[in-house]
């Protein structure tokens, strides 16, 4: 998937980056998603669609499109998901028109999405794309966040807690795995992840113009 180029502070262009947070449920990674936009203004999430069932407090077009089955199949047939995968029985899909509309207007784009987008992602979009994972600091405290969340039932906690290994066990296909201890701690790790990679050679498209400048001056 072809990126636009973005102008990063010194004014280089530079190309946009997908930038993905996953982890197992209860994890944190929402937390973490909702510092970052609201410290970063350079980077706009995407907003999945999915056939799950809308919780409480959650607000359609926000968190999630909420779709039907029907819906979602027709999502797929017309090629509009960048990726899409099955997550605890429902379907969930990255939106396509979207995120090319973030990169074209300069933003990088922000996915919570699971270990099947994150390898889809990268796929098509290759080195455009940074997955980070963050891990709960112990498989008890994992358990006590998603209670201490109030939004699911004693089944879905259940369902979630034994899912949980399955997700930790994708671990190595990420670039970086956090553990989200401090939620403050961790939030200032991935802000300083997103702040390297803006600045990586291959992304200051820009860089060339400035070399040959600086040549020019010498
Ligand atoms: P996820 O998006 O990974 O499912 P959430 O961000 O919803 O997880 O976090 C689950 C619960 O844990 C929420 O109630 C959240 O406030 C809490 N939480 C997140 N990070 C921490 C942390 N570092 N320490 C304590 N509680 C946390
Ligand atoms: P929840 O139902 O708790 O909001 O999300 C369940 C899981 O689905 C989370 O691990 C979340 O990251 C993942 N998810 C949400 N949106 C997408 C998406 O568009 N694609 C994929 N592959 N996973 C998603």
């Amino acid at each position: 998937m072809a990126s636009s180029n973005q102008n990063d502070p010194h004014g280089f262009k530079r190309r946009g980056l997908l930038f993905v947070l996953s982890s197992p449920s209860g994890a944190g990674k929402s937390t973490i998603s909702r510092m970052l936009l609201e410290a970063d203004k350079g980077i706009t999430m995407s907003v999945s669609a999915t056939t799950r069932p809308i919780r409480p407090g959650e607000v359609d077009g926000k968190d999630y499109h909420f779709v039907d089955t029907e819906h979602f199949k027709a999502m797929v047939a017309e090629g509009e998901f960048l990726e899409w995968a099955h997550v605890f029985g429902n379907r969930y899909g990255t939106p396509r028109g979207p995120v090319e509309e973030m990169l074209k207007a300069g933003q990088d784009a922000l996915f919570d999405i699971d270990w099947q987008g994150a390898q889809q992602l990268h796929q098509i979009a290759g080195g455009d794309v940074v997955r980070v994972f963050i891990l709960p600091p112990s498989i008890e405290e994992l358990e006590r966040r998603l209670r201490s969340r109030g939004t699911d039932s004693e089944e879905v906690i259940e369902g979630r807690m034994s899912r949980a290994a399955n997700e930790i066990a994708h671990w190595d296909g990420y670039d970086y795995v956090l553990v989200n201890d401090d939620a403050q701690a961790c939030f200032d790790k991935v802000s300083t992840i997103l702040a390297a990679e803006r600045m990586k050679r291959s992304r200051q498209t820009g860089l060339i113009g400035f070399i040959r400048g600086l040549g020019r001056s010498a």
